[in-house]
């Protein structure tokens, strides 16, 4: 669906930010693109919007390669949609429901479509009631849920969201994951940047880990946190979960054949079926 091919970019201080980025996100797919700050995960991104133009490479989108002139980057910015990393850039209306009508008012559609597409993003985040808030004065976590409700007023086929936990507390962040997951039920394909291990391996049916502006491994979950060593050159770690199990078999003799769980549910059936004899 969306696919960058050998993409390299520089920025004007000559730093090579991509290195021939390989990419692609298929239909229903939810996609993390793992790294540590400063790894590229955002100048990839800004290529998924049109906003940054490769110096060599393509950015497809079923198929057709992105053009950059006005009225190519319309269309495409209706079917590929981005939130970006801190809210506060892309929230400006005076209130909420101002906010998420501003693209659809854009895009010139008719005013009782506008109202129903406001009144379904705003539900479907969870945000209904807030319509005349002013953003500024909602908490992170709310900021993030109206973005991304301006985001599905526009009714993309994917979105793209950069660190869309940052600056989020761990119930916030859990909430807003359990938001994606839902879009991606209802059929809306997802990519994400995320440095957070813990929670890649909840969420995504395939991960690309980038480092140094080059993506040095993709997988599922699975295939990429069984790499450690990998993961570790990338400055990353393995979820808490798997370092626990890990430290079990390596420390205290236990016997997992190397295979660690991911998440809590993994541990549980694993202790479940090697601990519990009833
Ligand atoms: P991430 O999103 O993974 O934290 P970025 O894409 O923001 O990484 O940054 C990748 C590299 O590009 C870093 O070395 C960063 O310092 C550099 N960089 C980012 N933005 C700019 C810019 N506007 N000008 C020059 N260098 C930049």
């Amino acid at each position: 669906m969306l696919k960058a091919d050998n993409i390299s970019y520089a920025y004007d201080d000559g730093t090579k930010a991509l290195k021939n980025v390989n990419l692609e996100v298929n239909k229903g797919e939810i996609v993390s693109l793992l790294g540590k700050n400063g790894a590229g995960k955002s100048t990839l991104f800004l290529h998924f919007n049109g906003i940054l133009k490769p110096e060599n490479g393509r950015v497809l989108i079923d198929g057709e390669e992105l053009k950059y002139d006005k009225k190519s980057l319309i269309e495409f910015r209706q079917k590929v949609g981005i939130v970006f990393q801190n809210p506060d850039d892309q929230l400006f209306a005076p209130t909420v429901e101002e906010d998420v009508a501003f693209g659809p008012l854009n895009l010139g559609l008719p005013m009782e479509e506008v109202q129903n597409r406001v009144e379904d993003a705003l539900k479907k985040v969870g945000m209904e009631g807030f319509e005349k808030k002013a953003p500024h004065h909602l908490s992170g976590g709310q900021k993030k849920r109206v973005a991304i409700a301006g985001i599905l007023a526009m009714k993309p086929e994917l979105m793209v969201l950069d660190e869309p936990t940052s600056g989020l507390d761990p119930k916030g962040a859990s909430d807003i994951l359990k938001l994606l997951y839902a879009l991606n039920e209802e059929g809306m394909t997802i990519i994400i940047s995320t440095h957070d291990v813990d929670l890649v391996p909840i969420y995504s049916s395939r991960v690309y880990v980038i480092s140094a502006g080059e993506i040095i491994k993709n997988g599922t979950p699975k295939d990429v946190f069984s790499d450690v060593e990998l993961i570790r050159s990338a400055n990353l770690r393995l979820p808490r979960v798997a370092h626990l199990f890990e430290i079990l078999e390596k420390r205290d003799n236990f016997d997992f054949g190397g295979d660690y769980p991911l998440t809590i549910s993994q541990a549980r059936r694993l202790a479940n079926e090697k601990f519990n004899k009833n």
